[in-house]
């Protein structure tokens, strides 16, 4: 059982820097969140104070019920994977694994056992015997995990363990790391920069920008009902595009004037900006959300011819760049579509998906 709740927690370091403002969150056992946001947001900070590396400034860390601002790291049944893999260069991978045990009386047999099932979750069975230097990062991050697991902890803290590794190790151990979670049934908090990571990993993620929780929600959530401007740009890349517009009320109808083009909103959307005649507003919407070439002609209530800028193919689709009524626009076309610069190409915006900001606060509408 791991049930961890933050209550108000806020860091301010000994040089003035909060690093951390009334940070309220409740993690489920067993369950596997992630903290994520640009570099300086906070979230190693978070996670060291969870470890008990870092003194609480205010607020109440507890886990199962106990308070833990004062208990030291060692009896917090907590372990932590860095990014960086500490291992011990002079020792095997075998001793690496085990000497997280060093402090528990075991049996010799008790001790070979945690550290052969570690190794076969981890598939590094054939790897004990050889040094740290022998391995690959993927295998050298694989002992920092199963130094951690051999402990049986509560929770699992880890920040930013795949960072180190290259791209095509780093979507293989997302794999490992999901299949982990399975089958340790622990709850994993885990500190990442990588939105794509976030979104693949986690049941709950939490964003954060400059100390400050955002949003707490399901990746699907954050994707389809970003809380406001910081997150919907921070999740899905190519980055939502920002359309500033004004709300414009006639004769019942509601449209968004956006430069010299109007488009009409939906009906979920024209109650939302019911009385906002004449408001300046933002219209979020991502590169998958323009559409091109027939199914441009099935949303052509609300089409917009461009002028192509540049054009990247990406392979199975394309990124198209254009300015739009005052804003640099990126859509996620067919291969081919505006492939020449200077093409006029005809574009729709589909309006179902569209987000709508307060242009002024910055939150969803
Ligand atoms: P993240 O993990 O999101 O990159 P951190 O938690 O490491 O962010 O840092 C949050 C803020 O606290 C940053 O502004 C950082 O410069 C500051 N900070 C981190 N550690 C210290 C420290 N030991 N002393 C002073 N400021 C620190």
């Amino acid at each position: 059982m791991a049930h961890i709740v933050l209550k108000n927690i806020c860091k301010t370091y000994p040089n003035g820097v909060s690093a951390v403002d009334n940070f309220n969150l409740e993690i489920e056992d067993k369950e596997f969140i992630i903290f994520v946001g640009p570099s300086g947001c906070g979230k190693s900070t978070t996670l060291r104070m969870i470890a008990g590396l870092e003194d609480i400034t205010a607020g109440e860390l507890l886990i199962d019920g106990k308070i833990m601002n004062e208990v030291p790291p060692k009896d917090r049944d907590i372990a932590m994977v860095f990014q960086s893999y500490a291992l011990y260069p002079h020792m095997t991978v075998y001793d690496n694994i085990a000497f997280g045990l060093r402090r528990k009386k075991l049996s010799k047999a008790e001790l070979d056992e945690k550290v052969k099932n570690a190794a076969r979750i981890l598939g590094l069975e054939s790897q004990l015997a050889k040094k740290p230097r022998e391995l690959s990062g993927g295998q050298k991050q694989r002992v920092a995990m199963g130094a951690a697991i051999v402990r049986n902890p509560k929770v699992f803290l880890m920040d930013e363990p795949l960072s180190n590794l290259d791209a095509k190790l780093r979507v293989q151990m997302r794999v490992e790391l999901a299949r982990l979670h399975e089958s340790l049934g622990a709850t994993i908090v885990y500190v990442t920069h990588d939105q794509t990571e976030a979104m693949t990993l986690g049941s709950r993620i939490v964003v954060m920008k400059e100390g400050i929780i955002q949003q707490v929600d399901t990746p699907n959530n954050l994707y389809t009902k970003p809380a406001n401007m910081f997150v919907a740009g921070f999740i899905g890349s190519p980055q939502m595009n920002f359309l500033y517009s004004v709300v414009k009320e006639e004769d019942g109808a509601t449209f968004l004037q956006l430069g010299d083009v109007r488009l009409p909103v939906t009906e979920e959307q024209r109650e939302k900006l019911r009385g906002m005649d004449g408001k300046q507003i933002v219209l979020g919407i991502r590169p998958e959300d323009i559409m091109c070439g027939a199914e441009a002609e099935k949303y052509s209530k609300w089409g917009i011819t461009v002028t192509a800028e540049v054009y990247e193919l990406l392979g199975s689709s394309a990124l198209l760049y254009f300015e739009f009524a005052g804003s640099r626009v990126t859509a996620d076309v067919k291969p081919g579509v505006g492939e020449k610069e200077g093409e006029r190409v005809h574009l729709a915006l589909h309006m179902e998906r569209a987000h709508l900001f307060d242009a002024a606060t910055e939150q969803r509408i």
